[in-house]
Parts: C-alpha cells; sequence; structure tokens
C-alpha cells in the first residue's frame, strides 16, 4: 500500500471474482495454464477471500486453431471454467474489454491475465488482498523484465516515457494484468471510444488504485503474437489514442522550420541587394526537398488522427460475441 495508514479488510462482503484471459491460437498452452488458472481459483475459495461462484472467463479472439474446442471442453468438465467466443479476430485489446465488460455485471472484481503463463498468477493474492483493504484497480507491475530480449526492454522502456512525457498517465512496466473492481468497469463502459488501449484508459477513470509487483516468466509455449510491427502499431494507436501532443509539436516544428525560412529568404535578398550571386540550385533543391519530406511526414501524422475520427465517428461495435459456453447467446446482448 501506498499510504502509511493501513486501514483492512474494509469490504462488507466476500467478493465474487471472474479471471478474464484472452486467447488467440492458444491450445499448446491452454491445457496448461487453465489448471493453473482453476487451482488459484480453488485456494482463494478456500482462504475464504473469494466465493466459489467466482469464475475462468475465456475469450476466445477468433483462434484458428482448436483453441475454443479446447474451452468448450474445459467448461464441460469444470463449473469454473466458462467461454465467450468472439465473431472473429479483434486483437488482444478488444479481447480483453469484450471479456471485462461481459463479466460486469456478473462478479464484483476482474483480474484480467494473458494465458500464456508470462504473467504470475500468484501476483493475485496480493492484487485481491489490495481489493479487500479498499482498492479498486490493483495494477500489475513486471519488476524485472530479464526474460524479454534487450530490443523488448529498450522499446518498452523509450515507449513508456514517451507516452508519459506526452502527458498519458500510463504506470511504468504494467501490461494488461491487473484488478478491477465491477464498479469501475460500470463507469468504464461508458468509455466508448473505438480505438482502445487499456493500460492508458484505465487511470483515466480514477478511483483508489494499487500496484503489485511480479516477474515475468517466458511464454511456457507456443509464440508471441506481437511482432515488431504489431507492437509499433500499438504503441502508435496508445499515443494517438491518449495525446494531441504530436500535433501540437507539430505546430512548433512547423513555426521553427517557417522563421528559419524567414530568415533564410532574408539574407537571399540582402545578398541579391548588396550584388552577391546566388549560390547554386544544389542548397535550393536540398531545403524544398526538406521542407516538402518534413510536410509530408507532419500530414501524416495529422492524418493519422483525421483516420481515427472517421473511425469513431462511424460507432461500429468493438468486439460481438457469436457464442458462449454457458448461457444462451440471444438472452443477452452481445455486441459493445
Ligand atoms: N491475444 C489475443 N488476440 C490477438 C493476439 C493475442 O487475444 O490478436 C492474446 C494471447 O492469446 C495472449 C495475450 O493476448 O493471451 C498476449 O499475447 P502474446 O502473449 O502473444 O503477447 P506478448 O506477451 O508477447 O506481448
Ligand atoms: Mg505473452
Amino acid at each position: 500500500m501506498e499510504n502509511n495508514i493501513e486501514i483492512k479488510n474494509i469490504r462488507e462482503k466476500t467478493p465474487t471474482l471472474y479471471i478474464v484471459i484472452p486467447c488467440y491460437n492458444e491450445e499448446e498452452v491452454l491445457p496448461i495454464t487453465s489448471k493453473q488458472f482453476l487451482a488459484k481459483i480453488r485456494q482463494l475459495v478456500t482462504e475464504e477471500k473469494i466465493t466459489d461462484d467466482s469464475r475462468i472467463l475465456f475469450v476466445n479472439d477468433g483462434s484458428k486453431d482448436s483453441t475454443w474446442d479446447i474451452i468448450r471442453k474445459l467448461s464441460a468438465e469444470d463449473p469454473h471454467y466458462i467461454g465467450i467466443c468472439q465473431s472473429r479476430n479483434r486483437g488482444h485489446q478488444n479481447a480483453v474489454l469484450a471479456g471485462l465488460m461481459e463479466a460486469k455485471d456478473q462478479c464484483d472484481i476482474t483480474i484480467s491475465i494473458d494465458c500464456d503463463g508470462q504473467d504470475d498468477i500468484n501476483a493475485m493474492d496480493r492484487m485481491v488482498d489490495a481489493y479487500l483493504d479498499g482498492c479498486e484497480v490493483v495494477y500489475g507491475v513486471r519488476s524485472k523484465r530479464d526474460t524479454d530480449t534487450v530490443f523488448k526492454r529498450f522499446t518498452a522502456e523509450g515507449f513508456y516515457k514517451l507516452l508519459n512525457w506526452m502527458g498519458a498517465e500510463v504506470v511504468y512496466n504494467h501490461a494488461d494484468y491487473r484488478l478491477i473492481s465491477s464498479r469501475v468497469l460500470q463507469e468504464f463502459a461508458n468509455y466508448k471510444e473505438v480505438n482502445i488501449f487499456l493500460r492508458g484508459m484505465v487511470p483515466l477513470v480514477g478511483f483508489k488504485s494499487t500496484s503489485v509487483y511480479y516477474e515475468r516468466a517466458e511464454r511456457i509455449a507456443g509464440e508471441s503474437h506481437y511482432p515488431l510491427k504489431k507492437m509499433l502499431a500499438l504503441a502508435f494507436d496508445g499515443i494517438t489514442s491518449l495525446s494531441v501532443k504530436p500535433i501540437r509539436l507539430i505546430t512548433s516544428f512547423g513555426l521553427l522550420v517557417a522563421s528559419l525560412s524567414f530568415i533564410g529568404i532574408l539574407w537571399a535578398v540582402i545578398g541579391a541587394l548588396v550584388g552577391e550571386t546566388a549560390p547554386g540550385w544544389a542548397s535550393v533543391t536540398c531545403i524544398v526537398c526538406f521542407i516538402g519530406g518534413i510536410q509530408m511526414l507532419f500530414l501524416g501524422v495529422i492524418g493519422e488522427y483525421i483516420g481515427k475520427i472517421y473511425l469513431e465517428t462511424k460507432h461500429r461495435p468493438r468486439y460481438i460475441i457469436s457464442e458462449r459456453t454457458y448461457k444462451d447467446t440471444d438472452a443477452k446482448q452481445d455486441m459493445g
């Protein structure tokens, strides 16, 4: 806890926990990690920290392998396992959102976690404790990133720094392993943007929060679905969905270049008036190319924002649930 005054167990009732797990082509890891999740639920139930109505909610994000079949089989084996299936692959962030929105009316707390065993499942104990102590959001923070490549560590650190410098409130070294109470989720449901970046959006809701630290392990099997291209796309989406600072920077840079050009023009005119010949065309060409390039780059950045506005105005659903393992799909609205 961050403050010194410790208020223990201020919650009146034992919470029901939903663990929300996005899964995309995870047939290799699911049979292993699903057991670990169930063991964790059982342990927390035995310790009377959560109720036995708690569930492990898998979100199949349009997997092309047998992931959905495995989820269906698991839910037939034990009532603690439930699953929803997205109509197609929509990406990790939308899969987590679909799970959270599905869970919000059925439980008191959710914990979102990846299904590949990289995030330490034992940190859930401390997350639930923090909730019982009065926190509404608990961020899982990686205390070290030894298992990531040097390149991933370097780019991730640069990204967090850049985001914070741009004015977005992002918890350093926190990804999407976090506890959110259903109270916060009810408020979060009002954040309707299509372009979502959960780790930047959740802090915007406010409420009392804290962090728990854990060590991130290697993926137990399978391969990361975040190659460099997807990572860059997520970083760019994160920045443009949380901050308009790039546009402001462009304006400042434009002003600077314009002022310098003005000085250059003055210099050229005075030079011509006092009889000096203008320098060769090479320098002129360089300047024209430079300004042209910068303008195109900046137009691209502005275009990116306009594209986002265009997508937002369509109000398309962020996820579509095509199937559920545990209740009639028609019984509930299944878009969001
Ligand atoms: N995932 C998803 N949809 C996607 C890509 C990934 O639901 O389009 C899930 C994936 O199954 C995993 C989590 O998101 O549970 C994180 O993905 P991954 O482990 O590949 O990312 P990394 O940990 O390498 O950043
Ligand atoms: Mg992973």
